[in-house]
């Protein structure tokens, strides 16, 4: 059986131009960017190279770009970062950020800080109202990401940066899901700082970036050798950071292209849905174009995605990152979703190997799927 993958959101497949750049840098140029030597030169002017294709898909300055391992690790670094800097106040994020800002934002009420979520409408975007409410009390610091994860909604960060920056806090946004989809462009976005993933745009896993404002300073989560400007201490991994790189060159010459072929694919998909009395979420709000988020009523997301499995489709069910637990989607639940209706939430997230016919053949299957699992639930009750 061939299997089809509808679960980019979650990752997505190497590259294999980003694999051969990579493979040198497992193997014979194998030296440490720190060494003054040779192999150390080499490895170093990868990482520059890289540093460079990363600034240029986001429109940032090299020296902006601080390598990490990851998105968890870069709005760790930001949140808890930035908190180092200043005097305990307020942290504001949104109510539908991913774990990786929502819990260190939580986390810094033991050091005094008071975090406080910006709610969202049933569309899933945030009220400027609400962040002008919010921003009355004493704020050093935002988060609110550019897309989400789940719905593939887009807020409108760079109003909210401007609100933030009026009240003199520092703004920093998630884009994890945004790059590689929709034109990321971080002096637009207007934030102090920005993070990205490569294993989400056909790189590696474990390598990401923080993207940073010069002017702002950050406490460093690691403490050592004082790497990526003192701000990640660390050995660089440099055939993550190289397949990074490319990965993010490829990205900006296939957005074009991809982006409209993927929205077209979801439109169809979407097509297909409605007729089956399905429910779209966030269909109402702008939306990354590969990023589907829907639910069959009765009927759990959980049984759908292993049913679904089983004929060969890959997707997931409420938040991948999260997949382990039963909970509904804190983010469907956010939005006003009834908890019935958030059980049985299932995300198709296309990329760009996915072709028309597979979303075709997915309709069939799905219609069939759904059928004889409401006949199931029908004798059960
Ligand atoms: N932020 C968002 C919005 C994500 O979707 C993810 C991954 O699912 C992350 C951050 C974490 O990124 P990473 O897997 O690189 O740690």
């Amino acid at each position: 059986m061939t299997r089809v993958y509808f679960d980019h959101n979650a990752t997505t497949r190497l590259d294999e131009k980003a694999l051969a750049a990579m493979l040198p840098y497992l193997r014979e140029r194998y030296g440490n960017a720190s060494s003054r030597h040779g192999s150390g030169t080499l490895a170093r002017k990868a990482v520059n190279q890289a540093r460079e294709q990363v600034a240029a898909l986001v429109g940032a300055q090299p020296a902006q770009v601080i390598f990490t391992s990851g998105g968890t690790e870069s709005n760790n670094a930001f949140i808890k970062g930035a908190a180092g800097m200043m005097k305990p106040g307020q942290v504001v994020v949104s109510a539908i950020e991913h774990p990786c800002v929502a819990k260190p934002a939580q986390e810094l009420a033991r050091a005094g800080w008071k975090p406080r979520r910006l709610a969202v409408g049933r569309d899933g975007r945030i009220d400027p109202a609400d962040v002008a409410q919010a921003l009355k009390d004493p704020t050093g610091m935002v988060s609110v990401m550019l897309a989400n994860n789940e719905t593939g909604v887009i807020q409108d960060v760079a109003a909210v940066a401007e609100q933030a920056r009026a009240a003199r806090a520092w703004m920093h946004t998630d884009a994890v899901q945004a790059l590689g989809k929709i034109e990321v462009d971080f002096n637009a976005l207007n934030v102090h700082a920005m993070t990205l993933s490569a294993h989400k745009i056909h790189g590696p896993k474990g390598a990401g970036a923080l993207v940073l404002d010069k002017r702002i300073e950050l406490k460093p989560l690691l403490s050592g050798g004082g790497h990526e400007q003192g701000l990640r201490s660390g050995t660089e991994n440099v055939p993550g950071i190289v397949g990074f790189g490319v990965a993010c060159e490829l990205a900006g010459q296939r957005l074009r292209e991809v982006a409209p072929r993927l929205a077209a694919m979801r439109d169809t998909f979407e097509r297909g849905l409605s007729g089956m009395g399905a429910i779209v979420f966030g269909a109402e709000a702008p939306r990354v174009p590969n990023t589907s988020y829907f639910a069959f009523p009765g009927i759990e997301g959980e049984t759908l995605v292993i049913e679904l499995d089983k004929a060969g489709f890959e997707l997931a069910s409420g938040a991948a990152c999260s997949s382990t637990s039963t909970e509904p989607s804190a983010t469907l639940l956010a939005m006003g979703v009834a908890p019935e209706f958030a059980r049985g939430a299932v995300r198709l997230s296309l990329g760009r190997d996915n072709q028309p016919e597979q979303v075709e053949d997915f309709l069939k299957v799905l219609s069939a799927t759904v059928a004889r699992l409401r006949r199931l639930t029908a004798i059960a009750v």
